[in-house]
């Protein structure tokens, strides 16, 4: 599957972006890792949020929720940063959005789907405790994929098709 995948345009670009950090395997995926790389402060505290105040960059994971949600709801707050969305003067309501979409991206990364066995009984739970994700990102995000794997298959095997029935009539 990794082979034949493409994905869409944000996804590659999430890809890239851990991939420029040297983060090739799902245990790279660390919050400590990316925050020293980043150059980002990380603190827990009662709710998360991404702070900028001058050049300081501070992240903050709510330390009430489980490993999984924490990694998740930083993947989130690191996208933040990564568009640098505090720069904008007034809020963006596309700006939630496209963080969703993104930690959605780099939770999984098109780049990992070499560690993934996607024929698994258990592929859901399996990506759960690979990526340290909870269950419901893990098929969120593997639902995504599937969907976007089918909508390339659909498009090249119809355009095979246009091909086909072209050197047919010839
Ligand atoms: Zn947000």
């Amino acid at each position: 599957m990794g082979i034949n995948y493409v994905g869409n345009y944000l996804e590659q670009k999430a890809s890239q972006y851990l991939k420029t950090l040297g983060i090739h395997k799902p245990s790279d995926i660390n919050i400590e890792q990316i925050c020293a790389l980043e150059n980002l402060d990380y603190r827990l505290g009662n709710a998360s949020s991404y702070i900028v105040v001058n050049e300081y960059r501070l992240i903050t994971i709510n330390k009430h929720k489980s490993s999984k949600q924490q990694n998740f709801e930083f993947l989130h707050e690191l996208s933040h940063n990564h568009f640098e969305h505090h720069i904008y003067l007034t809020q963006c309501s596309n700006f939630e959005q496209e963080a969703c979409h993104f930690s959605l991206y780099l939770a999984i990364p098109i780049h990992m789907f070499r560690f993934i066995n996607f024929e698994s009984d258990n592929l859901i739970q399996e990506v759960s405790d690979m990526f340290n994700i909870p269950e419901e990102i893990a098929y969120q995000r593997l639902q995504n994929i599937f969907d976007n794997y089918n909508y390339y298959n659909i498009f090249f095997t119809s355009k095979k098709n246009v091909c086909s029935n072209r050197f047919y009539t010839n």
